[in-house]
């Protein structure tokens, strides 16, 4: 009879733009996007990321992590979280910690995760963007375009930009198969194009930030595969890559007890394996 010893070990990696790609489907393939704030830009107020990773990486840009290995007798048998993450992005240091909840924050205990996905399909290109002036493609007439167009392969799933409830999910005129999702607050998404829903999802359906609610089509009036992607407030329409989104509750005082020292254990070890002498692992 052998007994299985089950280890976790630190790992480190690191990456500079042009391999960028690489780095990030390696973490979005181990299903650790979780470390990763789910895109757009800076927030100086608070500390926090909003950086996009398909639309704001610039050549010298540096990313470095922790993670964690997991052993089975000796054995490495996967991958384990992302402990830690920081990113230079054009020269400005952003640093994320895995708290014991799950989540990430800033040193200072702002949440990695914003109320809403900047972009919710993974993408090849934007095809058209916001744009009041714009003339349709297929109309050929001055036709406003209040949302963005994201260019990808039929079938590709479409994510729920934040947590809410469906409350359209029918073919809507030239948007084909459309979802609209209720945000809290003042903020409704609507998805449009699609090929199929997700069975799962009907009018009325709660769903999470990050849910797969329906994939890439061509239906309603469109060229080709794409999501049409629109953002409200207040019934508004607002420009989906440059709206400044609502932030998630950073942590509380008493939260900050136990998770500041931890913090910075972390990252003193970051920095030591980036000067290449790492500190004993614990
Ligand atoms: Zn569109």
């Amino acid at each position: 009879v052998t007994v299985a010893s089950f280890l976790k070990k630190q790992s480190y990696a690191t990456a500079c733009s042009g391999k960028w790609h690489l780095g990030l489907g390696w973490s979005l393939k181990n299903g650790r996007t979780a470390a990763w704030p789910d895109r757009a830009k800076t927030e100086p107020h608070n500390g926090g990321w909003d950086i996009d990773f398909a639309l704001d990486i610039r050549q010298q840009d540096q990313f470095a992590v922790i993670y964690e290995e997991k052993y089975l007798d000796d054995k490495k048998i996967g991958e384990g979280d992302i402990l830690a993450a920081q990113f230079v992005n054009q020269g400005k240091v952003f640093n994320a910690i895995r708290h014991t909840d799950g989540n990430y924050y800033s040193p200072k205990g702002y949440s990695m995760r914003k109320a809403f996905l900047r972009s919710p399909v993974d993408f090849f290109r934007i095809s058209s963007k916001y744009n009041p002036n714009r003339k349709h493609p297929v109309l050929k007439t001055s036709r406003p375009h209040r949302g963005v167009d994201y260019a990808a392969a039929r079938g590709t799933p479409i994510k729920a930009s934040g947590d809410g409830k469906v409350i359209w999910r029918a073919t809507k005129g030239g948007y084909g198969r459309t979802i609209i999702i209720q945000h809290a607050g003042i903020y409704t998404t609507l998805y449009a194009h699609m090929s199929k829903y997700n069975s799962k999802v009907k009018k009325g359906t709660r769903v999470k930030q990050g849910q797969v609610i329906g994939y890439i089509g061509t239906s309603g009036l469109s060229t080709g595969p794409h999501l049409h992607y629109e953002f409200r407030a207040n019934g508004v329409h607002k420009n989906p890559l440059k709206v400044k989104f609502p932030n998630v509750q950073p942590l509380n005082k008493q939260q900050m007890k136990d998770f500041k020292p931890a913090a910075n254990s972390v990252l003193a070890q970051l920095e030591s394996y980036k000067l290449g002498t790492p500190l004993a692992a614990n």
